[in-house]
């Protein structure tokens, strides 16, 4: 099993989630907010083969974080995961300005790179990042994560081809569950969204995602196991789109056990 969206370098202590994903070989995409932070976060890869780094720039720091655009070119060529990027149109409006140029910059390097796997934003802002998305076809492949925009915001989604992540927390409300039962099975994967996600008042870690696999087992009216099966089918899918796209760092992503051998 593979955790799309963690945020890793969050936790309070870092090392402590890593090395027990490591221990039940629980694949994690480890997304960043900041440019900055990619060192620091990429180091937690070391030994651990579950763990791969995505290099983000959250929209809700694009107005303070955009000077660290030299940087995410800089990181760029380290990695085939970029996230957490996209567009939030719940932050101040005064900010919309930033968060368009620096995803526009983002999705251009992306592109210029060959392409990458993209774990995107786009709370209250579904139209806006699927409009980018469609302006820069060659960035690679979009996995929106916990999409929350409407109905025919995600048709136009399903038909520009985008993946979707989803997580316990997603799946937690009616809205959530509707949206999903929409998605093509053929183009989900899980994710965490922690430690910001919560059920009921836990935070949620990379080893909760089992839940989310029985959710959406009983949303596809399957067994269990005919799930996990669906699901680890797409972290495979994935795993090729990413060597399709020309990257260095694919390593086992999405091999069985899930992304927990490093043959790099
Ligand atoms: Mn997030």
């Amino acid at each position: 099993m593979i955790d799309f969206h963690c945020h890793l370098d969050l936790y309070p202590d870092p090392h402590k989630v890593a090395d027990r994903v490591q221990r039940e070989g629980i694949g994690i995409v480890s997304v960043t907010t900041t440019p900055s932070a990619w060192p620091g976060t990429k180091a937690l890869e070391n030994g651990r083969p579950c763990v791969r780094t995505a290099l983000g720039l959250h929209p809700e720091l694009a107005t303070a974080r955009r000077a660290e655009l030299d940087l995410f070119e800089t990181y760029l060529a380290d990695t085939a995961f970029v996230g957490e990027v996209g567009l939030d149109g719940a932050a101040a409006q005064s900010t919309r300005h930033d968060q368009l140029d620096v995803l526009e910059h983002v999705l251009t390097t992306c592109s210029q790179a060959g392409g990458k796997i993209l774990s995107i934003h786009s709370r209250r802002a579904a139209s806006p990042v699927l409009e980018a998305l469609q302006r820069h076809p060659d960035s690679g492949v979009p996995i929106l994560h916990w999409f929350s925009g409407s109905m025919s915001d995600l048709d136009q989604a399903i038909d520009l081809g985008c993946w979707f992540s989803v997580g316990p927390a997603m799946l937690a409300g009616a809205k959530g569950r509707a949206l999903v039962s929409k998605m093509p099975r053929a183009r989900m994967v899980l994710e965490s969204d922690a430690p910001f996600a919560r059920v009921k008042t836990d935070p949620i870690h990379p080893w909760d995602l089992e839940s989310a696999a029985v959710t959406l087992a009983g949303i596809w009216d399957i067994p269990a196991q005919a799930a996990r099966t669906q699901l680890e089918q797409n972290e495979r899918e994935l795993s090729s789109s990413v060597a399709d796209v020309g990257s260095t760092d694919r390593r086992d992503l999405g091999a069985h056990p899930p992304s927990c051998t490093d043959s790099s």
